[in-house]
């Protein structure tokens, strides 16, 4: 059986062609433009490829409500072209095949717990700290939408004492994402993060944020593990103070394995940037009945 997958990005579509054991068959990369000029290209990739289902994991903020009338529309975005568009229905329209859609977070933190360094936990947060801060939530091995889907890129900070920077979220200023993402480094700093690395302040200040941001998912969610994934995450510098610094906020409250053995608790992705299109395999598989 071949599934399809679909990652649907602000810049990028990714399509691909799967089997039940996550091997990606092939895969092509469309750039996103207007929804009548992207879509057709999307179409025209899975029509004739002999695909039972498609899984999609799509920008958001998108409905990923089953029972809403709206499901798999994109909500409100400031990708104008795109805002309140059937993604799902339209896709529908002319592949008549059963189909899933999650955010493109949830489907990474899947792909993580069917195919990746997660297999087999059923409880796992997934981060990427990329041009924006997204979070996937895995609970008892599935993925958590509740009125909406999590927005835990935007949780409040309590601002380092040697960091003046205001935040640049245009929501909350000081947000995780306002604080952490890859423009906050470049504008805290007036370089690009990339060539900020051997600069410790900026590490620091960096993990500084980000250990805050897991103290509260560990003390509100109970994951047992965290993947780390997206651009910023490529200075691997940062996993050993994100691990210490996370150690010293939780500060003994809590004292479980997966803390004792916090190498193997805060952990960089593991799926060489296939964990998104590898989830929308397992959103394919879901959608066509095949549950494990
Ligand atoms: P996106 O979030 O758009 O999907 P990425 O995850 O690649 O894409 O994130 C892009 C952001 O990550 C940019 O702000 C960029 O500066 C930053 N970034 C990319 N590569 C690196 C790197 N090796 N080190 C530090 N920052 C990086
Ligand atoms: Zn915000």
């Amino acid at each position: 059986m071949k599934f399809g997958a679909l990652e649907a990005g602000g810049t990028k579509m990714v399509c691909a062609i799967g089997l039940e054991d996550g091997t990606i068959l092939e895969q092509i990369s469309i750039p996103t433009r207007t929804p009548e000029e992207t879509i057709p290209d999307i179409i025209e990739y899975f029509r004739d490829k002999d695909i039972v289902s498609l899984g999609i994991g799509s920008f958001g903020p998108v409905d990923v409500n089953k029972q809403s009338e709206t499901y798999g529309h994109i909500l409100d975005t400031p990708k104008l072209a795109w805002k309140g568009y059937d993604l799902l229905g339209n896709i529908k329209k002319e592949l008549d095949i059963p189909m899933e859609l999650d955010t493109d977070v949830n489907g990474s933190c899947l792909g993580e717990m069917t195919f990746g360094c997660a297999k087999n936990i059923r409880n796992v947060i997934y981060i990427t700290i990329g041009t924006g801060v997204g979070v996937g939530i895995g609970i008892n091995g599935q993925l958590v939408h509740g009125m909406l889907h999590p927005e835990a890129g935007h949780i409040l900070l309590r601002q380092h004492p040697e960091d003046t920077f205001e935040g640049w979220c245009p929501y909350h200023g000081t947000c995780l994402e306002g604080m952490a993402a890859g423009p906050a480094i470049e504008k805290r700093w007036g370089r690009k993060a990339i060539e900020l690395a051997d600069d410790e302040r900026v590490w620091d200040i960096e993990a500084y944020y980000i250990a805050q941001a897991l103290t509260d998912y560990i003390m509100t969610l109970s994951p047992q593990m965290i993947i780390l994934g997206g651009g910023v995450m490529h200075q691997e510098q940062l996993f050993p103070k994100i691990r210490q610094k996370t150690l010293e906020m939780v500060n003994g409250y809590i004292n479980t394995k997966e803390l004792r053995d916090i190498d193997h608790y805060i952990v960089p992705a593991s799926l060489h940037d296939d964990q998104g299109i590898m989830g929308a395999i397992q959103l394919a598989k879901w959608a066509a009945g095949i549950t494990e």
